[in-house]
This record gives C-alpha cells, structure tokens and sequence, in this order.
C-alpha cells in the first residue's frame, strides 16, 4: 500500500460515529444536522431524477451550477464573478483534493493552520509538498504575523487556510485576512481558502471572501460546499472558484478523481443558492439558538465552554472546567460512560498538540441537545 496513507488512522469522524453507534450515544461528534435539509430543495433533486437527464452532466459541471455560484457570491459577498470563474466538485472534499494536487509541485512547501482540518496535509504529501504547520492555541485560536512569517521559506508555495475554522469555530477577522492577504502578495503564494462554513455565522458577524482582498483575485482559490449551506451533509457537492487559468488547472485533476457529480443534485443546488436571504437569516439565526441552548447548559453544568463564532461546533476547554483528562481519554470515556460522542482536538495536530478541548457539534434538536448536556453534566 502507498505508505504516505498506510500508516493514517481512520478518520476520526468515523472513529466516533462508529463508536457513537456501537454504544448508542448521542453523536455530538462528527459534524451533520439532524434534521433532512429544506424541501423544496429536495424535491428539486427528486423532480430533476424523474424528469432530467441522470446521464454525465459536463465534467465542469452543469452551466446552470456554476452560474449560480458566481450569481451567488456576489449576491451574498459582493464578488463579481462569471460562470468561468466556477468548477463543480464531487464536494469540498474533492475541491480540495484536486486544487492541492493541481498546485503543489514536488518539494513545495505548503503553510497549514493546527487544529488543521484532517484532510488537507496527507494529500499535500501525496503531491510531494511538505507541510509547515502554523499552530494556534485556545482561547483566542489567533494567526499572527510573525507565526505566518516565520514558516516562509523560498520554498514556500501555498497557504491552506479555512475560514472560519473548524474544529474551533473560529472566524478570521478583519487583520488576520489581511495579514495573509498581504504575506500571500510579498511572497507571490498561492492560496486555497476552504470557505465550506461561509454562511453558517453568528452573532451578526460577516464573511470576509480572501478572494475579494486586493491582490487575491488572481492567487486564491475559493472552495465551498452545498452540504453545509443548505444542512444537508450526504450530498457532496462542493465547487472551486477561481480566476480561469486556476480553474482550468485544478480542472485537469478533477476530470481524473471524480470527473462529475451527479446532475440531479447538482440542479437541485443551483435552485438552492437562489433562494432569498430571508432562508440564509434563518438558517443562521437557528442554529444561533441551538449553539446558545447547549452553551447554556454545559455552562450551567461547570463546563468552560470556548466562544463559536461560526460552524456548527463549540469548544469546551477541559482543563478550565476541572478536567485533568487529556481530551481522547476524556471523549472515549464520555462515549462509552455517559452516551455522547465528541470530537478531541488533539486529533488535528500532528505535533505539539493541544490536548485539553473538546468539540461538540449543536446542530440537533433542543431534546437532543439537553439531554447531551443533562449526561454531561454527570461527566465532570
Ligand atoms: N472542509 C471543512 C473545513 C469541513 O468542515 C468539511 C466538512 N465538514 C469539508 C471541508 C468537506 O466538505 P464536503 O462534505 O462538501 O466534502
Ligand atoms: N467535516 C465534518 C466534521 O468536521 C466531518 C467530515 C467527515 O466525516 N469526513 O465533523
């Protein structure tokens, strides 16, 4: 077997799922709503099935797709953007696999955030790039200036970076998007900004696109994911968006990983990103409530609970809560003594890694939610 992957272990969403299934706990653990996604969407893809064609759509994807992602971003983040600007992928997933392997040259080094989503370094190393990890620490899970330059060598090639971040649930601000925009000019870096959580934000705050930031157009490619947007994680459909010469680049690896995605939910996400602000309001105002419910009473219980600007996670800081744990032995206890599954940070560390926090995801029902509280309230 190809070593660079023999020696990974499962993932450890699937770790906890599969544990979470085995001893019947609530899965607070790997990331998905519990409830279906919006209807009309899905009866989109059900009458799209019946009625259109379910034949390869375009390897680019459907024109109809890609239209209304450039439609939606400047909607929504004020970008102006043209179909060319759009590939579609089988999920962010795959944007993101195909971008990295369509950019990083062999000895190319490429500059990672930890916690760092767990997929991004092994297919850097399948591309022959080396990582250079930025690490970043609770509460405040900051990127600085000199944390960034100090890993820039003339080697440097890529910056990866998610915002807002998971597993933190942390959004860049105004000076860290800067402070990457303008080291990604000085250096002449390209960057891949895996935006897949853009829409899911709290508290009023705003999606700051890099690709928008002067001088990004041209080095940034913008990934983001049909699943989180409309709360519908099954269906992978992801898209890259980028200036054309990029585009075409990643397209070149996509035509050999996937080359399409199916049409039906392909169609059925561009009558999606149409849909009025008044769904995207909701959607985070909801899921605002759910964070605030969980936040409450894990609070209410002792637990030092992190602030979630973003994404369906919160983080709670073990050790702040009285907790000598590290946090894999205080998850897998949880799981098998008390019935919740919960993501360890320590996992998206491949060094050096924090080890007392803990991220539980609120997108489920309220019942759900305080009865995960009201077992982990027993926990500490
Ligand atoms: N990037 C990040 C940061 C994610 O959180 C996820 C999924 N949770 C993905 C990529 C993958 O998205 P998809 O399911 O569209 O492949
Ligand atoms: N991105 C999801 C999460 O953070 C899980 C994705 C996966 O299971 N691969 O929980």
């Amino acid at each position: 077997m190809n070593p660079l992957f023999a020696h990974l272990p499962t993932s450890v969403f699937e770790e906890m799922s599969l544990l979470a299934r085995e001893t019947g706990a609530i899965n607070l653990g790997q990331g998905f709503p519990d409830g279906d996604g919006p209807e009309d969407i899905r009866r989109a893809a059900a009458d799209h099935l019946l009625t259109g064609s379910n034949q390869y759509p375009p390897m680019m994807g459907l024109p109809a797709l890609r239209e209304a992602v450039a439609a939606h971003y400047g909607a929504h983040q004020g970008l102006a953007l043209a179909a060319g600007n759009v590939l579609v992928t089988s999920g962010a997933t795959e944007a993101l696999a195909a971008s990295i392997l369509a950019i990083v040259r062999p000895g190319d080094e490429v500059i990672l955030f930890a916690p760092v989503y767990d997929s991004y370094a092994p297919i850097v190393r399948q591309a022959g790039g080396v990582p250079r990890f930025v690490r970043l620490a609770p509460p405040g899970w900051r990127i600085t200036r000199e944390a960034v330059a100090a890993t820039i060598t003339p080697a440097t090639r890529l910056i990866i970076v998610n915002n807002p971040m998971n597993p933190t649930g942390r959004m860049l601000d105004a000076g860290e998007t800067a402070l990457l925009a303008d080291i990604a000019v000085a250096h002449d870096l390209t960057v891949i900004c895996d935006e897949v959580w853009e829409h899911v934000l709290f508290d009023g705050r705003a999606h700051i696109p890099l690709i928008g930031l002067p001088g990004m157009a041209d080095r940034t490619i913008k990934i983001g994911s049909a699943g989180k947007i409309f709360s519908m994680t099954g269906w992978k459909v992801g898209w890259v968006v980028a200036p054309p010469a990029l585009v075409a680049q990643v397209a070149r690896v996509h035509q050999f990983l996937t080359f399409t995605t199916p049409p039906a939910l392909q169609a059925a996400v561009a009558y999606g990103l149409g849909k009025d602000m008044a769904y995207f309001e909701g959607m985070r105002a909801g899921y605002q409530r759910s964070r605030d419910r969980l936040a409450a009473a894990l609070t209410d219980a002792g637990y030092a609970v992190l602030p979630s600007d973003a994404s369906y996670f919160l983080c709670v800081d073990l050790a702040a809560s009285g907790i000598v744990e590290a946090d894999r032995a205080f998850a897998l206890r949880i799981v098998r003594e008390h019935g919740v599954a919960a993501i360890p940070i320590s996992a998206f560390y491949e060094s050096d890694p924090v080890t007392n926090v803990v991220r539980l995801c609120f997108a489920k029902a309220d019942a759900t939610l305080d009865e995960a509280a009201r077992r982990l309230a027993a926990a500490l």
